[in-house]
C-alpha cells in the first residue's frame, strides 16, 4: 500500500537538503526522470536531525547519469552506482533496483571497479559504457522473468542480483521502514510503501518483511538496527529484536572487512558506551570478538574490565565537542587494557618492551582477523600508539623530537591523556608531552603543521 504524505502534512523542506542535492534532483526531474531523496537522509530530515549525507534515487541508469552529469564517477561491483563528485560533497544516485546484494553495501573503496584516475583515457571509457549497456540488457532480460529475481545461496544470504527495478520494489529491499521513505522532488511529497512515516512517530526500528528471512539474508542488517537504534534513540521492534536474538550467532557470515567498517560506525556515533552495551546485551558482541569477550566475562580481581567503559565514553566526548577520533585511536582506547595485559605477558616472557608491543599487536589481529578485519595500516598506528606509550615514560629522552615527529603522535597523546584520567601522574606525563611539542613547534616553523 502507497501512501502519499503531501508537502502541507510533512516537515521536510527544499531548503534543508544540500543545494547539491537538490541542484541533481532537478536536473534529472527536468530531463524527465524521476528523481527521489532517500535512506538517512529522509529520515533525519523528518527527525528534525542533520543527515550526514544525501542519496538520490531515480529511474535513469548509470549509463545515463555518466553522460547526463559530468562530475559523475561510477562505484560499486558491476557499476552499479553513480557517485557525483561536488568540491566539497558527494552525492549518491543510484538507479532503482529491486533486491539488494550486500556486498554491493559494501564500502565503496573495496568495491570500486571504475578505472583509475590515470587508465580514465578515451578507450577505456568506451569499454566502461559498453559494459554498461550490456549489463542493462541484462538487466532488462532478468526482468523480463517473473519468478525470484536475487539469487540466493542454500542458507538464504543474498549472493547477486542485478536487476532493476521499479520504485516500490527499490523500497522493499531497503533494511528498515524508516530508512526506506522518498522524498519526490516532483511535487515535495512523502512517498510511503512500508509504513516507514508511522515507525518514525512511534520511535521503532523494524525489518520490512520477515525479521528472520532479512537478517539472513544479510547478518549485517542486525548491527544496523543496532546502530539506529542506538543514534536515534529508538526502540527496536519487538519481532525484529527476537530475531537478532535468535539469529545473532550468525553475524559472523558476513565478511570480516564489512564488519570491520560497520563496527567503526557503530562506536564512532557518538553514543559508543551506550551501543556497545546494546550489542553486549543483543549477543551481537561475542560472536564478533570472542577472545575479547572472554577475556571480559573474566574480570580482573573480582572487578569487571571498567576501562572499555570509560574508553568509550570518553570517545563520545570527543566526538560531542566535534573532536574526530582516528579508528587507531578508537581500537586503542577499546582495547587498550586487553592489549597492555598482553604485552605484559610478553615481558614476562623476556621480550623487551617495543617487541613485546609488536607481538601483542600481532596476536590481537590474529585473533580479530577471522571475524573482524581490522586493516593493517590500522594495526599499525595502533601498535605505534601503544609503544609511544612505553616511550613516553623519558621524558624527553634521547631523540625527543623524533617523538613527537611519529605519525601516530597526536593519537597516542589522547590515549596518555585518557589514561591521565584514571592516574593523575600520567594526567602530568601528557601535560609535560603537550608543552614539549608546543615549545618544538615554536622553534621549528616547519614542525609547526604537526602539532596541534
Ligand atoms: P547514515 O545516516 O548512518 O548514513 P543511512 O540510513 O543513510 O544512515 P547508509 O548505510 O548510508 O545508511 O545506507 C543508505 C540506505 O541504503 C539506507 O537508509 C537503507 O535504505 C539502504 N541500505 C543500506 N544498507 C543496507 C542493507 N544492508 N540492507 C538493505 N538496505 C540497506
Ligand atoms: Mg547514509
Amino acid at each position: 500500500e502507497k501512501v502519499i504524505i503531501p508537502r502541507a502534512e510533512h516537515s521536510v523542506s527544499r531548503s534543508e537538503l544540500s543545494p547539491n542535492a537538490v541542484k541533481t534532483l532537478y536536473k534529472l526531474k527536468e530531463q524527465g526522470f524521476t528523481a527521489y531523496l532517500v535512506g538517512g537522509g529522509v529520515r533525519d530530515l523528518l527527525l528534525g536531525r542533520e543527515p550526514k549525507d544525501f542519496d538520490v534515487v531515480t529511474d535513469a541508469t548509470p549509463a545515463q547519469l555518466k553522460k547526463m552529469f559530468r562530475n559523475c564517477r561510477l562505484i560499486g561491483r558491476r557499476f552499479r552506482l553513480a557517485h557525483l563528485h561536488f568540491h566539497d560533497e558527494i552525492i549518491e544516485v543510484a538507479t532503482f533496483r529491486s533486491t539488494v546484494d550486500p556486498s554491493a553495501e559494501a564500502p565503496a573503496e573495496e568495491t570500486a571497479e571504475a578505472p583509475s584516475e590515470a587508465a580514465q583515457e578515451l578507450p577505456q571509457e568506451t569499454v566502461v559504457e559498453a559494459k554498461l549497456l550490456e549489463e542493462e540488457r541484462e538487466g532488462r532480460r532478468r526482468r523480463g522473468h517473473h519468478g525470484p529475481s536475487m539469487l540466493k545461496s542454500e542458507d538464504g544470504m543474498v549472493l547477486r542480483d542485478n536487476v532493476f527495478g521499479t520504485p516500490e520494489e527499490d523500497a522493499v529491499r531497503r533494511d528498515f521502514t524508516v530508512n526506506a521513505l522518498f522524498y519526490n522532488i516532483a511535487d515535495f511529497s512523502i512517498i510511503d510503501h512500508v509504513g516507514g512515516m508511522e515507525d518514525l512517530k512511534q520511535g521503532l526500528i523494524r525489518t520490512i518483511g520477515d525479521p528472520l528471512v532479512r537478517f539472513t539474508e544479510d547478518p549485517v542488517r542486525m548491527i544496523r538496527a543496532i546502530r539506529f537504534a542506538s543514534m536515534l534513540g529508538f526502540n527496536i521492534e519487538e519481532r525484529t529484536e527476537a530475531a537478532i536474538e535468535e539469529l545473532c550467532g550468525t553475524i559472523n557470515k558476513a565478511t570480516p572487512p564489512r564488519l570491520y567498517e560497520e563496527v567503526l560506525k557503530l562506536l564512532l556515533l557518538g553514543a559508543g558506551e551506550r551501543t556497545y552495551q546494546m550489542m553486549r546485551h543483543s549477543g551481537l558482541f561475542a560472536p564478533l570478538f570472542p577472545h575479547f569477550d572472554a577475556w571480559l566475562e573474566r574480570e580482573s580481581e573480582g572487578y569487571p574490565h571498567a576501562r572499555v567503559s570509560k574508553g568509550l565514553e570518553w570517545v563520545d566526548e570527543l566526538i560531542g565537542q566535534d573532536e574526530p577520533v582516528s579508528p587507531p585511536l578508537l581500537i586503542a582506547l577499546v582495547f587498550g587494557e586487553y592489549l597492555e595485559e598482553k604485552i605484559a605477558e610478553f615481558r614476562d616472557g623476556g621480550l623487551p618492551p617495543q617487541q613485546a608491543a609488536d607481538a601483542a599487536v600481532a596476536a590481537f589481529a590474529a585473533e580479530l582477523t577471522p571475524t573482524v578485519a581490522v586493516p593493517n595500516r590500522v594495526l599499525v598506528a595502533v601498535r605505534d600508539i601503544l609503544s609511544l606509550q612505553l616511550r613516553f615514560q623519558k621524558t624527553p629522552g634521547r631523540n625527543g623530537r623524533g617523538v613527537i615527529g611519529r605519525p601516530s603522535f597526536l593519537d597516542a597523546l589522547q590515549y596518555l591523556r585518557f589514561m591521565g584520567k584514571l592516574t593523575p601522574p600520567k594526567k602530568s606525563l601528557a601535560d609535560w608531552w603537550e608543552r614539549y611539542a608546543v615549545q618544538q613547534a615554536a622553534g621549528q616553523p616547519t614542525a609547526a603543521a604537526e602539532v596541534p
